[in-house]
């Protein structure tokens, strides 16, 4: 698979959905993928990138930052509130707000810092006991007080449990969203991102169908 496969894939998902493929970000997970692999990505000109921790995006991104023009960098990993200054300072978009302790800091440091990345609340659909996220029938109240700290929050974001049928999770997260006015929708993987697309998504997370099987592994 390349880029420009996953490219036009996401075009003819968005064609068969009646979607503009604009309102589609396509973003390249490079999270634990050798920086030989990130680069060449970054010189067929895409600059929407995903990470899954902080402490790997400081270490990779800087350097492409300086090479590379208007990078946009996405955390989709879980943010230990320890790390939400450096998430702030580096990352457009936090796909994770997963906790109300993590919205107070947020909200806090963001005041302290004068910006604020766009924020994504994770939504455990699959209510799985391991999975991070808020339960979906806390979402409504969650949004509400994200709202009351005055947060930009762009939409709900969500991981569907492995072993079910990843449409009814993109269908639940496009309802939720919608009854709270909210029109981001981070949803889709390599596996499942044209489906993604038919309900919806606005952000799809791609890694292993763009750069390959990730060295080692990067949950
Ligand atoms: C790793 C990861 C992805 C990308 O997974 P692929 O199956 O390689 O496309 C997307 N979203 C999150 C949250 C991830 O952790």
């Amino acid at each position: 698979m390349s880029l420009s496969e996953i490219q036009s894939r996401v075009q003819k998902s968005a064609d068969s959905a009646g979607r503009n493929p604009s309102d589609i970000k396509l973003i390249a997970v490079s999270k634990v993928q050798p920086n030989e692999r990130v680069r060449s990505v970054l010189e067929q000109g895409h600059t929407v990138f995903g990470e899954n921790r902080v402490q790997e995006a400081a270490t990779k991104w800087p350097d492409f930052s300086e090479e590379f023009s208007d990078l946009e960098l996405h955390l989709l990993g879980p943010l230990q509130s320890n790390k939400t200054r450096q998430a702030v300072k580096l990352f457009s978009f936090i796909h994770s707000l997963d906790r109300p302790k993590l919205a107070i800091t947020l909200a806090r440091v963001a005041q302290e810092e004068g910006v604020c990345p766009n924020l994504f609340i994770q939504v455990n659909t699959g209510e799985e006991p391991q999975k991070a996220g808020i339960l979906p029938n806390e979402v409504d109240a969650f949004v509400i007080q994200c709202k009351s700290l005055d947060l930009p929050v762009v939409g709900l974001m969500c991981i569907p449990p492995v072993e079910e049928e990843a449409s009814l999770h993109f269908a639940l997260l496009a309802k939720m969203a919608a009854r709270n006015g909210l029109t981001g929708l981070s949803m889709g993987m390599s596996a499942d991102f044209e489906k993604a697309i038919a309900f919806g998504a606005t952000h799809i997370r791609v890694g292993s169908a763009i750069f390959g099987n990730r060295v080692k592994s990067g949950n």
